[in-house]
């Protein structure tokens, strides 16, 4: 598969899942915890299924478009790892994880972290989305919905 192909899968899991458990986490109070900025775009689609919602987003500097920048007050640059444990407790009704660089070294850095304080920014019930697995005794994998391959883009309800 080229790579143009897995990025189009990427788009269309990351897309399908969001609007999957947005169902869901309509329902549930709490803020929304985006990690990984970037470009804007989920925090985007996020902020347009969530209307009214809290989100909060997080990057090591802000690359987003125009179009896709949290005010001030819902922007927090800097390591993720250090940034977002000062938001533990905020009892999110979602956290979306879009920090996997493609990497494994890399990753496996990440994953030393992110599945505890994923779990750690969670409510009780509230969801995890992420591009990496998470595996934490608090996060209970869920099913993606039939369009995305099970090792595509990963969901997780906090226990
Ligand atoms: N979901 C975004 C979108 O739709 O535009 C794309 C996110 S992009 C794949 C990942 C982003 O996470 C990058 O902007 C990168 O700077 C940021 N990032 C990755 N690891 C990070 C870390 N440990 N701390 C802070 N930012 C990080």
């Amino acid at each position: 598969m080229s790579r143009l192909d897995s990025f189009i899968r990427r788009m269309t899991a990351q897309r399908d899942i969001l609007n999957h458990v947005c169902v869901e986490v309509a329902k549930t109070e709490g803020p929304v915890i985006e990690l990984g900025l970037g470009n804007g775009r989920t925090f985007n689609h996020l902020r347009e299924r969530l209307p009214g919602r809290r989100i909060v987003a997080f990057d090591r500097k802000l690359a987003a478009h125009a179009s896709s920048i949290p005010d001030a007050d819902n922007l927090v640059l800097g390591e993720i790892r250090e940034t977002a444990s000062t938001f533990v407790g905020i009892e999110a009704a979602l956290v979306h994880a879009d920090i996997g660089t493609g990497y494994e070294d890399r990753d496996a850095v990440t994953l030393t972290w992110l599945p505890d304080l994923s779990a750690r920014l969670l409510r009780p019930g509230g969801i995890a989305v992420s591009g990496l697995p998470l595996e934490h005794p608090q996060l209970q994998q869920l099913p993606p919905p039939p369009s995305v391959p099970a090792d595509r883009y990963f969901i997780y309800r906090r226990v």
